[in-house]
């Protein structure tokens, strides 16, 4: 019997690479999102990289009569939850929207699992590691005060997941995504941000597209070998395919305990400028960027120890930095030829 996972969020950027993963590893999958966020651009993508169309569902997991009615009209093994705000800036100006969106969609989540005794996995984040005072992180180094709305919830909701596993006798799993970029190698799906980037990658790809015209490295000044700050850059079809690890894991029964985390890295620290370089290297393009000042709330360095992943999960990061940021570029290539 073919096991059916729900994914919300599933148009989104991690979402849609999610689901191409679980539907190629023989899973059933229903994508619901609330597109508030996103067009149909990924999820044509994702129909279009498995030859055939996926059950969508337009719901917001705000409602909870909506979640509920889904839940009951499909039978769910597993909920991979990506719903959610995600723009840090965004969330200090806008606490309450981020608190409101974010907290309520999980809580109806959580709840709907509860009564239909469905496993959880959640999308959290290195953020909750904040500045760490050792790196690579482990799952247990301690998790930070969040600076942002956005980090809040990211604890916040890992501590819903965590309590409602010890006390209604669900499973959950927790993956603590360091930095994902690229896109699908058929560069039919990736990342579609709104407006001016906020992310790295993102910003050096329409940099160098034209769409920008300068980018701006924020601080050369931390104490790294370089000056610029040091990030766990994972691929995002390794990313996603540390889920299907997860949902076997729980669907199976095969957890050391009711609630895990895992973090999802590559376990190399890269700098700022060395991710610029290899970008210009592989793709043999000069990008146009300068050194501006620090940018607030930005830590030092932050990377991944991902033993645990790859001892229980059996899952790893194979793709290199220089294949990943290729299929960055190819995917806003691809992009800049549909808008012509
Ligand atoms: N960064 C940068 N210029 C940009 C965007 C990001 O120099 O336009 C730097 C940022 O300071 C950080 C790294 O790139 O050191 C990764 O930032 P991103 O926003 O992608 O992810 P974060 O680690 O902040 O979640």
């Amino acid at each position: 019997m073919k096991k059916t996972v729900l994914v919300s969020g599933g148009a989104g950027f991690i979402g849609s690479h999610v689901t191409v993963e679980l539907s190629q590893a023989g899973y059933d999958v229903v994508i619901a999102d609330n597109m508030s966020n996103c067009d149909e651009t990924n999820y044509k993508g994702v129909c279009a990289i498995l030859g055939r169309q996926l059950p969508f569902e337009k719901i917001d997991f705000c409602d909870a009569a909506a979640a509920n009615d889904l839940f009951n009209r499909y039978k769910i093994d597993a909920v991979i939850h990506f719903a959610a705000f995600k723009a840090v800036g965004e969330s200090v100006e806008q606490p309450l929207m981020y608190y409101k969106n974010n907290l309520d969609s999980f809580l109806n989540v959580l709840e709907c699992a509860r009564v239909h005794g469905t496993n959880v996995l959640f999308s959290s984040s290195a953020t909750v590691y904040g500045e760490p005072d050792e790196t690579p992180v482990t799952e247990t180094s301690p998790r930070k005060p969040a600076t942002s709305p956005y980090g809040n919830t990211k604890q916040m909701c890992e501590d819903f997941l965590r309590d409602c596993v010890a006390a209604y006798g669900m499973h959950g799993i927790a993956l603590r995504y360091f930095n994902p970029i690229g896109a699908h190698p058929s560069a039919l799906i990736g990342e579609l941000p709104r407006g001016i980037p906020n992310n790295l990658v993102p910003f050096i790809t329409q940099t160098a597209i034209g769409k920008r015209e300068c980018l701006n490295i924020f601080g050369d000044d931390y104490p790294t070998p370089d000056g610029t700050c040091l990030r766990d850059y994972i691929d995002i079809t390794d990313l996603a395919k540390a889920h299907v690890c997860a949902v076997t894991r729980m669907i199976e029964g095969k957890m050391d305990e009711p609630y895990e985390i895992f973090n999802i890295g590559t376990g190399r620290p890269v700098s700022v400028l060395e991710l610029v370089n290899s970008f210009e290297r592989v793709n043999g393009i000069k990008l146009n960027y300068r050194i501006a000042p620090r940018r607030p709330g930005d830590v030092t360095a932050v990377w991944a120890d991902p033993t645990l992943a790859q001892q229980k999960l059996g899952w790893k990061a194979v793709r290199s930095v220089d294949e990943t940021l290729a299929s960055a570029w190819a995917w806003e290539k691809r992009l800049a030829e549909a808008a012509e």
